[in-house]
């Protein structure tokens, strides 16, 4: 019989008594884990602390999935993390998208049983990353002792004509399902992620609210500021987290 280690699990979940369930076929081991979060501060309280640290999270469509921003207190920048493999990821499913495609020229229906191995792949592919992704964010955050996570509210980018123009299965698709383990992950490491509202994120300067234009990955200001396009924004939610609760 397989033995199972606390080691096995994250620090802060403890194994509780096993309970064993018989079924027809097998019998099974149901081991409960208990989940200890240290600080379950509601985030208005805790945006009232006199020294608090935010990390804003633009995320992209490029080789980087989420570019993460901590700020302090008085919007003082302390750490960058630009979290690659959005490329990766995308050659990944492409890959298996080509397969469909060479199946259904054949002239195979759409959910044909030899097509469902290839979802199941893409849906893997995708389920790696998204934990790959929310996993590097969340210890980030833990080691610059962030407590809450700013995002913008993505309500707005459900439509077709969003997913039409970023493509399925793109680094940028992904992002609603990092954001839900996010929420799960930071959650168990008591980080609070909260939500602002997308407007002027991308097209103001952070440094002095200037229009900016955008070339590639780059951006310049109206009043000469420069730098990577996505730093900008991330700056910008971590920001607008602060204003939101009055700092
Ligand atoms: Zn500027």
């Amino acid at each position: 019989m397989a033995k199972i280690k606390q080691s096995e699990f994250e620090d802060e979940e403890k194994l509780l008594s096993p309970t064993i369930v018989i079924n027809k076929k097998y019998t099974m081991i149901h081991i409960p884990i208990k989940n200890e979060i240290e600080d379950i501060t509601p985030i208005k309280e805790r945006m009232k602390k006199e020294h608090i640290k935010v990390c804003g999270i633009a995320f992209s469509n490029s080789d980087n999935f989420a570019i993460c921003v901590v700020i302090d207190e008085n919007r003082k920048f302390v750490k960058a993390k630009f979290i690659k493999g959005g490329k990766q990821y995308q050659k990944k499913t492409q890959m298996i998208l080509n397969e469909i495609k060479k199946h259904r020229q054949k002239g195979e229906k759409f959910g044909e049983k030899n097509h469902k191995k290839y979802w199941e792949k893409l849906n893997h592919i995708s389920d790696y990353y998204s934990h790959k992704v929310s996993k590097e964010i969340v210890d980030f955050c833990k080691e610059n002792e962030v407590e809450v996570i700013s995002i913008t509210d993505m309500n707005e980018d459900i439509n077709k004509n969003f997913t039409k123009s970023v493509g399925r299965y793109s680094p940028i698709y992904l992002r609603r399902r990092i954001v839900k383990y996010l929420e799960y992950k930071a959650f168990k490491s008591s980080i609070i992620i909260t939500r602002i509202r997308k407007n002027y994120t991308a097209s103001k300067c952070y440094i002095c609210r200037g229009n900016i234009k955008r070339k590639n990955l780059e951006f310049e200001c109206e009043n000469g500021h420069k730098g990577d396009y996505f730093f900008n924004s991330a700056m910008n939610i971590a920001i607008m987290c602060l204003k939101k609760f009055g700092k």
